[in-house]
């Protein structure tokens, strides 16, 4: 169902009219995750001020250390919400397990399934029976074909609404904290119709990659970013490091816009 023999042309996913596919760029941007309904509300008018057309935010976080902030668990879903209501964006939020995944559901416009996630399978399957778009993330060690089959898991469920999702692979490099492997992003396109974002954030691990990741995954033709935004990173609860200063997130926009007219 995923491969491009299956369909050849490619696949459009519309989320609250904010259409994924289509030639046009769409801009994810938002915090690693909703702290507050302050902060998350300065945010997303800064980003939406800048361009971007979707909001994200975890409400459920998969931390590394279970002492490190887990996030506000329903209380950022009813964050999320409002953050919707209040700007017009639609918000991607991850479904971490089942548990809360009927919860995630109900409150996200679209569900992501994270890097940690992509091979549990009865989560996929969970994923297939849900009724809003799915962002996969690209394990962090999986090859291409493991992530297709993946998506396959959703779609075989019936969702086709599948947006694939590079964050970055395990490698030796300390220079960063995962090696974004932008040659997935051409490869991807010829295997499948369906739409391929990036994730520059979790694929660098640090704020000063982040532009020049985004500026190269646009060039090799992703349809869309997401990208980490905090007005006060160095206070952020999670991703502090990574996360882009909204004057950075808007510089970006600038960056890319003339890239994205080559195509
Ligand atoms: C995230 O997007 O906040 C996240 C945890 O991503 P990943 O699953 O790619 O690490
Ligand atoms: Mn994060």
């Amino acid at each position: 169902l995923v491969s491009r023999e299956s369909q050849p042309e490619d696949s459009v996913i519309d989320v609250g009219g904010v259409k994924i596919g289509n030639g046009h760029l769409v801009m994810i941007a938002g915090p690693c995750a909703i702290e507050s309904e302050e902060q998350a509300l300065t945010i997303a008018h800064k980003v939406k001020a800048a361009g971007a057309e979707l909001f994200r935010g975890g409400a459920f976080k998969p931390r590394t250390s279970p002492y490190a902030f887990q996030g506000l668990g329903e209380e950022g879903l009813k964050i999320l919400a409002k953050v919707r209501a209040e700007t017009g964006m639609p918000v991607v939020t991850e479904a971490m397990d089942h548990d809360v995944f009927d919860l995630v559901e109900e409150y996200a416009d679209v569900i992501q399934i994270g890097t940690r996630n992509m091979q549990n399978f009865s989560l996929l399957r969970r994923a297939g029976r849900a009724r809003k778009p799915v962002v996969l993330k690209r394990g962090m060690a999986a090859t291409i074909e493991e992530w297709l089959m993946a998506a396959e898991y959703i779609m075989e469920g019936g969702n086709s609404d599948v947006i694939l999702c590079e964050r970055g692979v395990r490698t030796f490099a300390h220079h960063s904290r995962n090696t974004l492997d932008l040659s997935a992003i051409p490869v991807v396109r010829k295997e499948s119709h369906l739409p391929i974002i990036v994730d520059p954030s979790h694929a660098a691990g640090r704020r000063d990659q982040v532009i020049p990741l985004s500026r190269a995954s646009v060039a090799v033709g992703c349809h869309g970013l997401m990208v980490e935004v905090h007005h006060q990173p160095e206070k952020a609860l999670s991703d502090g490091a990574q996360s882009l200063y909204p004057e950075q997130f808007e510089s970006l926009m600038q960056q890319i816009k003339p890239i994205f007219e080559i195509f």
